[in-house]
């Protein structure tokens, strides 16, 4: 790949130093006067659909902060015929200029920064810095893919073969790309996959989780103005029938989905029951994802890290840390010295600075949540726990369980595992995790380098990270995505993501 993927020519977006307190005064600022009432609405071939209006509430205060026009299945003929239809010029276009749309939509995410950090934070409950660096993560999607499909998409490659024959091979656009976007990462993700399809030569058709669709309706907007067409990026607001219409529908030529894996296993098997072509689905789906700490570990650096991994975002990432495993020797000051960091962390408004966790993103959320600290608490040992704010928030909690096999579920949100191992088990806990089938995350903290090394090696799993947090993944420097139960691979932001959403066919001529 050329060097501009990763040398100084194409940077990540620009963050801001938390420590400067004017600057993030001013930006503060600047996002809560970005208020305003905000719209969702199906778009199809750019026109605005109309249909019976949802009002949007915050999971900050349940306030209305908007209003969403859903689709239902009906609109599935609508605009995989309209996406379809603008397939081909698209396809045609050159992908440079392709990429060019995907730039011009990156600085407009620039100048709308206010409005969007504003979208996160009311639609979503986001921290600013979580908003921050969301907003940052999708403009890098947008330039990473540009520059890498500029280079990927432009010229046909030449291969060798015999005197009198020349081969060469190209990267061709699918068709129809539906985009299933979750709540959880409303802007990048959502970017994210969109970009991915739309450089790679397909036209899309994107629904954002039922939770979210604000922030998605004003990035579709932006991507159009940036002079994507508008039969080439529909916009569809929508339940899961919504959804599965789509899938069924036999303009379909691939699905990107981000969300849970019993969802990715219905789109699969939907997938695979349709007639005619067989079509991709590029799935980024959970983990129960696990961090192992050896005797060997500084217990500040891992308590900071463990907190960083279970609780920011509430705990709502699907990269974040689920089950802490500790070598039984440390275990109890390494507990002790988390619990204690743990307590400090503040639950509450996300738009005040000095809250650590927002809410969870819904009133199901906070009852499978609930529920869960309700079966722990009468289970297990609870190292942390306590009330939380009234509304959709959740304390952070730690509970102590016997091993790997407890865990059974992601359980999305606030709420840590650990569990002791003895000096002799490591192979015993690799094993559980292995047997687990999942392969998001995994962290590892040890001063040992071979351990650790052993440790990745062993296990399956697409982000592994040694003696640091285990969130956050950075667009061209840890590629995101899982294995097994948790994915089907190629990466959300490395070099081998795009390729996924392309054909590729070869042209061979006697000369
Ligand atoms: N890429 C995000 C991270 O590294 C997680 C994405 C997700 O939750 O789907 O934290």
């Amino acid at each position: 790949l050329p060097r501009d993927l990763y040398g100084p020519e194409r940077r990540n977006a620009p963050g801001l130093a938390f420590g400067d307190g004017a600057a993030l005064r001013r930006l503060s600022e600047a996002v809560a006067q970005a208020a305003g009432p905000a719209e969702a609405t199906p778009i199809i071939d750019g026109i605005v659909a109309t249909g019976r209006t949802r009002p949007m509430v915050s999971p900050i205060d349940a306030i209305v902060i908007g209003s969403v026009i859903e689709a239902g299945p009906d609109i599935a003929a609508r605009v995989m015929e309209g996406a379809a239809r603008g397939f081909p010029a698209w396809a045609k276009m050159p992908a440079g200029e392709r990429a060019a749309c995907l730039e011009r939509a990156a600085d407009a995410f620039l100048r709308e920064q206010a409005r969007l950090l504003h979208l996160l934070q009311v639609e979503a409950g986001k921290t600013l810095d979580d908003a921050l660096a969301e907003w940052r993560e999708a403009i890098d999607f947008l330039r990473y893919y540009a520059a890498q499909g500029r280079h990927l998409f432009s010229e046909p490659e030449n291969l060798p073969g015999p005197a009198g024959e020349t081969n060469s091979l190209r990267l061709v656009g699918r068709g129809v790309f539906v985009a299933i976007s979750p709540w959880n990462f409303p802007l990048a993700i959502f970017t994210g996959q969109v970009a991915a399809a739309l450089m790679a030569g397909n036209t899309v058709v994107a629904k954002p989780a039922p939770q979210t669709p604000l922030v998605a309706d004003l990035a579709v907007r932006l991507l159009h103005g940036a002079g994507i067409p508008g039969n080439a990026l529909h916009l569809v607001p929508g339940g899961p029938d919504t959804g599965a219409a789509l899938i069924d529908h036999p303009a379909l030529s691939g699905v990107v989905f981000t969300g849970s894996t019993a969802t990715a296993q219905r789109i699969n098997r939907a997938l695979a029951a349709r007639d005619g072509a067989i079509l991709p689905l590029i799935a980024e789906t959970g983990g129960i994802n696990a961090m192992i700490v050896d005797a060997t570990a500084l217990p500040e650096q891992v308590a900071d890290d463990v907190v960083a991994s279970a609780f920011r975002s509430a705990g709502q990432r699907c990269s974040a840390l689920r089950l802490l495993l500790v070598q039984e020797d440390v275990a109890d000051r390494m507990i002790a010295v988390l619990a204690g960091a743990a307590r400090e962390l503040t639950v509450g408004d996300p738009r005040d600075l000095a809250t650590d966790l927002g809410p969870v993103i819904d009133a199901a959320a906070k009852a499978r949540l609930e529920a869960h600290i309700a079966a722990m608490t009468a289970s297990a040992r609870a190292h942390v726990s306590g009330a939380a704010p009234a509304g959709l928030y959740v304390a952070p909690h730690i509970f102590e369980v016997g091993g790997v096999a407890d865990l059974r579920e992601e359980v999305f949100g606030p709420i840590l595992h650990v569990a002791r191992y003895p000096a002799d088990g490591l192979a015993r806990v690799v094993d559980a995790i292995r047997t687990g089938g999942y392969g998001l995350t995994l962290g590892i903290q040890s001063r040992i380098e071979e351990a650790a090394e052993r440790i990745a090696e062993a296990l399956p799993h697409g982000n592994v990270y040694v003696n640091r947090n285990m969130i956050g993944a950075v667009v061209g420097s840890q590629p995101f995505g899982g294995t097994g139960l948790s994915g089907t691979g190629p990466k959300a932001g490395g070099p081998h993501y795009l390729t996924r959403f392309a054909t590729e066919r070869t042209l061979t001529v006697n000369t």
